[in-house]
């Protein structure tokens, strides 16, 4: 049975509150981190889709170290559709789930043989339809490769917006409908990468770097330290 997809929440999510907290939080956190890419390897968007489906559940490092010759191997969707599974499933092993992953890529490659050409798909909902492709991934590959607004909640973005009091709970979708109604769109894909990056390396999972000094992994304090109410974080 296809798995379902969460749908973000369409209850009336817009918040007095809420809305001018995600706009400080984009004020400050986007000149600090103002590289609004993928830290994924990627010279075209079948590599980029193809990238993000192998990042769940791992971390971009281990992806990057797998595409290089996932890549040479096959670097076509076609090629890829065609492929034996026993050997990507070799090369992708260090990503970790590596039967479904290797069976999501090369059912994804098929269809997008089928359906698009070998291209990405146009839309976000056609992408949606692709194996192994949930909302992170989709507004993910929309966002790089046809420029339009993305809201990618990862699982730093989601920590982040939990601790901040901006989502309630750990839901993805939840997250996403939450600052598609309180921010405006055009500041979209920066914030999701810039808060992102500050999950990543300051607001991390296990250690915090909750002071404005530096002390986050490449040096930054937090600079959301006086608006933050760190739900959840053990002091
Ligand atoms: S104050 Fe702490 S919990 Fe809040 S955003 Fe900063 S690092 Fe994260």
């Amino acid at each position: 049975m296809k798995a379902m997809k969460k749908e973000p929440s369409e209850k009336p999510l817009l918040s007095k509150s809420t809305a001018p907290l995600l706009e400080e939080v984009h004020r400050r956190l986007a000149p600090v981190w103002p590289d609004a890419h993928p830290l994924l390897h990627y010279h075209n968007c079948f590599e980029l889709l193809i990238a993000v489906i192998l990042s769940a559940q791992t971390t971009d490092e281990q992806v990057n170290a797998v595409t290089g010759e996932l890549f040479t191997r096959f670097p076509t969707a076609k090629k890829l559709a065609e492929a034996d599974i026993a050997e990507v499933e070799r090369i992708i092993h260090p990503v970790g789930f590596f039967h479904v992953k290797a069976r999501h890529i090369i059912d994804t490659a098929k269809a997008l043989e089928a359906k698009f050409g070998g291209d990405i798909p146009p839309t976000l909902e056609a992408m949606l339809e692709l194996p192994g492709v949930g909302r992170k991934t989709a507004n993910l590959v929309a966002s790089a490769c046809h420029e339009v607004p993305g809201i990618i909640v990862d699982t730093h973005v989601l920590r982040v917006l939990v601790r901040l009091g901006v989502c309630p709970k750990k839901d993805a979708a939840l997250a996403e409908s939450i600052v598609r109604a309180n921010l405006s769109q055009e500041k979209h894909t920066q914030f999701s990468y810039s808060v992102n990056r500050h999950g990543k390396f300051t607001c991390t999972a296990r250690n915090p770097a909750c002071t404005p000094l530096g002390r986050g992994s490449l040096g930054h304090g937090c600079p959301l330290d006086d608006l933050c109410p760190k739900i959840g974080v053990k002091r």
